[in-house]
């Protein structure tokens, strides 16, 4: 006798019979070794071309090391939410070290990104409120405005005109508006028109809300994201939200900006206030890789050459290589099946190049998304590259041999 009901039972099933018949059965596999351009999976060693450690810091030596002494510090747990007992010392020089990097007058530590997303979005709108986003943003902005209850208004991808048609076509009694977009977009890899973006929530009254979960270690000087590549100052966009998971290859996550705003998301962001703190540990070590996303331009730099390797390679293969100049490098392929028979195809030859597809895509639109780091080597893109010029012609996925 099972606990699920049998009224369950066909629904269970038929959910996971129609994901595996069109090919789109999600299932992690594991790793045997750290996380790094080489991995070791299922006992075979693979190059790795899919991970978001854009800098090569998840397995850097001097961050092991500042975690395990952080550790014998001040323990493994938080033990409690930061409004009760759970902030440590590390947590607040954490939270100062990053604000001060940014240029912005505070910070607030999430758990993790998709958590800052909806703490953030839920937690300044509600009904009554409107919130309108870029198309294409990630699932944890979408499910943020949804659960905010307010007025979700999307808008063509990139497109900061169109994002003003929908402010302007808001009733003249909804005040509160935020405007929200990716910084650098991440199954697509291109940047946010920021400075039109700013124009616009500034022309609009609107809040801007930029996630910079790709953008931040990876562009702008010193890696401090899309409103520094803009150009535009360290003020010019209201909150920013990033991730430590990416390219500080750590994790958790933060919400930057005014301290009025920042003060009001501690009062309503719920998901900073019911739940337990990052481990102390953990923002320790963080504060050290955040010395090495802000002053290691070295890895910034490897990281340069390796996309413009790579881009040049596949584009002269006759790849539908997408508009990125950031660390993704998404082929278009369209047809998931054929996405999905490429991804096991240089997973035989090696490599690990994930296959994205609908829905985390739109229809048609499947991909490899090649991811690049700055631990590449350009023996590995060369690899890389030869193995993708093997499968081109074996796969017609290219538009001229
Ligand atoms: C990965 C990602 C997140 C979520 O961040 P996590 O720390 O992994 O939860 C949010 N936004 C974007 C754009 C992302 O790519």
């Amino acid at each position: 006798m099972s606990a699920v009901p049998t009224s369950w039972q066909a629904w269970l099933s038929d959910t996971l019979a129609a994901r595996d018949r069109d090919g789109l059965r999600r299932q992690p596999v594991h790793l045997d070794s750290p996380q790094a351009v080489r991995v070791q999976r299922d006992g075979r060693w693979l190059d790795n071309f899919c991970s978001n450690d854009y800098l090569g810091l998840a397995a850097e030596p001097a961050l092991q090391a500042a975690l395990i002494d952080a550790v014998r510090r001040v323990g493994v747990g938080a033990g409690s939410a930061s409004l009760v007992c759970g902030h440590h010392h590390e947590h607040a020089a954490l939270a100062e070290a990053l604000a001060d990097w940014l240029g912005v007058e505070t910070v607030l530590l999430f758990g993790n990104g998709y958590l800052a997303n909806l703490g953030v979005l839920a937690g300044l709108a509600g009904r009554g409120d409107a919130i309108v986003q870029d198309r294409l943003n990630h699932a944890s902005l979408i499910d943020g405005a949804i659960a905010s209850g307010a007025k979700h208004l999307r808008y063509a991808h990139a497109e900061a005109l169109a994002a003003e048609q929908r402010l302007m076509s808001l009733p003249e009694n909804i005040h509160k508006r935020l405007l929200v977009s990716d910084g650098v977009f991440s199954m697509d890899g291109d940047i946010a028109p920021v400075a039109e973006l700013v124009a616009v929530a500034e022309r609009q009254q609107a809040l801007l809300v930029l996630d910079e979960a790709h953008a931040f270690g990876v562009i702008g000087e010193a890696g401090r994201g899309s409103v520094s590549h803009a150009g535009l100052r360290d003020d010019a966009v209201a909150l920013r939200i990033g991730t430590l998971g990416k390219a500080f290859g750590v994790y958790g996550a933060f919400a930057a900006g005014p301290k009025v705003l920042i003060d009001t998301l501690q009062q309503l962001a719920r998901p900073a206030i019911y739940t337990t703190a990052l481990p102390p540990a953990l923002a320790a070590v963080t504060r050290v890789a955040l010395t090495h996303v802000r002053d290691d331009h070295w890895r910034r730099a490897n990281l340069q050459a390796n996309i413009i390797q790579f881009r040049a390679g596949a584009l002269a293969q006759g790849w539908d290589v997408m508009a990125s100049d950031t660390a993704i490098q998404p082929l278009l392929i369209g047809d998931t099946a054929r996405t999905n028979a490429l991804s096991a195809a240089l997973l035989a030859r090696g490599f690990w190049v994930s296959s994205i597809r609908p829905p985390t895509v739109p229809n048609g639109s499947a991909r490899l998304r090649v991811t690049l780091s700055s631990a590449h080597t350009p023996e590995a893109i060369a690899r890389l590259l030869d193995a993708l010029a093997d499968l081109a012609m074996d796969y017609a996925c290219v538009s001229s041999p």
